[in-house]
């Protein structure tokens, strides 16, 4: 019984020593973690609205971005980097800047019905997955100003959206998959 207390301690401390080690971003450099480690599969914490304007979260975004676009991705969730909270990045427009998207809500369209997408993931190397995606979703989130958007979102953007959105949920394009393959044809890696 000592011992099952003891247990108990330690494990509930070890919790909440590592809950607090992935809410703080220490800033520097952003290191991507792969499939396996445990912050992928947690569900991310809401960032409370009066922290998005603070240095910490910005700079965070702004490092995002960067890790983004180095990785040669079109999207990257904060869970990817180790740090769980309700916050992604996306670009899904060449032609346009990246975006930050946080504590969002996706409403699917179900009656818009679903397609086959083809995904890379930057947290699962080498590897391509068949998964299907909604064609059609409404969204609901803050921007990296703290404003509120809304929005219909369709084609690959809305791919880009989900398949982000299910990072802040703890679920991999490898928990859902329809096929997996190895190709060298180039795919989007998010
Ligand atoms: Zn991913």
């Amino acid at each position: 019984m000592k011992n099952l207390i003891l247990t108990f301690f330690v494990l509930s401390l070890y919790t909440q020593i590592s809950a607090h080690t992935i809410n703080y971003y220490p800033g520097g450099p952003l290191e991507i973690i792969k499939i396996g480690h445990p912050t992928l599969s947690m569900v991310a914490q809401e960032i409370p609205l009066e922290e998005i304007k603070t240095e910490s979260i910005q700079k965070l975004i702004t490092d995002m971005i960067d890790t983004m676009k180095k990785a040669g991705g079109v999207g990257l969730a904060a869970p990817q980097v180790n740090v769980s909270k309700r916050l992604f990045v996306m670009k899904p427009n060449v032609l346009k800047k990246a975006e930050a998207v946080i504590n969002p809500v996706v409403d699917y369209h179900e009656e818009a019905g679903t397609k086959l997408s083809t995904e890379g993931c930057l947290s699962i190397p080498g590897k391509k997955f068949k998964v299907n995606r909604y064609n059609k979703i409404n969204v609901a989130y803050y921007n990296q100003r703290g404003e509120y958007v809304t929005e219909l979102a369709e084609g690959f953007r809305a791919v880009v959206f989900q398949h982000e959105f299910d990072h802040l949920n703890g679920i991999l394009i490898a928990d859902f998959f329809m096929e997996e393959f190895f190709s060298s044809e180039d795919v989007p890696r998010m």
